[in-house]
């Protein structure tokens, strides 16, 4: 949501040539987030002008009633909200059956505990480190603690899904939540505020695995 769309080709194209590893998608729906972005048929475009893994994450209340079209738009990893499912064993399983990796978010208040019966089944976790709506929010900092909390628990249980988090990183931060146990960045504007995208994504890159 933080690329440019009226040339969002070369957008792709840049964060390809920077050797981003996959697209994060943020589709929000007006209810579970205030904002509204976008719905199946851009991720349909934004799979036709690459072959990065799609990494749809779904700010949106009753997932459950649009896994098949965003899966058929081409997403290839598809994670919803513990907040906007009531039922996440069955709205998990119904993902991976869709043959899509399935991953759960939490809000920045919601406990670790809410999603600890899960951290077996799915293929990814995504710690929302700002209250998702809007981009360029600032990183809240106790996300950190809730990542070393996370990943201990899935040391514990044997279980090594992607540790994904989300919201305000950039190179001040990178380096902090890799070492707490995250594997998987997501960045807007920590990517998107520099003008050249490939340049931004490397400096990123560089910065999470700093020592
Ligand atoms: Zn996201």
């Amino acid at each position: 949501m933080s690329a440019d769309f009226s040339i969002l080709k070369e957008e792709i194209h840049s964060l390809e040539e920077g050797g981003a590893d996959w697209l994060h998608i943020d589709v929000m729906d007006g209810h579970f987030v205030p904002n509204i972005t976008f719905g199946p048929k851009i991720v349909r475009t934004i799979n036709n002008l690459t072959d990065l893994t799609l990494d749809v994450h779904l700010m949106i209340e009753n997932p459950e009633n649009y896994l098949e079209d965003f899966r058929n738009a081409g997403a290839d990893i598809i994670t919803v909200h513990q907040e906007a499912c009531p039922q996440i064993h069955s709205t998990i399983k119904r993902i991976q059956e869709l043959g899509a990796k399935a991953g759960v978010s939490i809000n920045p208040g919601t406990p670790v505990e809410s999603i600890q019966e899960i951290l077996g089944d799915v293929d990814l976790i995504l710690i929302m480190s700002v209250n998702p709506g809007f981009g360029g929010q600032k990183f809240i900092s106790s996300s950190v603690k809730k990542v070393e909390t996370i990943s201990g628990l899935l040391n514990s249980i044997h279980a090594d899904p992607y540790l994904e988090i989300d919201g305000g990183i950039d190179e001040t931060n990178a380096g902090i939540v890799t070492k707490a146990g995250c594997n998987v960045l997501v960045a807007g504007t920590g990517v998107f505020k520099n003008p050249n995208r490939s340049e931004g994504v490397k400096n990123l890159r560089a910065a999470a695995l700093s020592k």
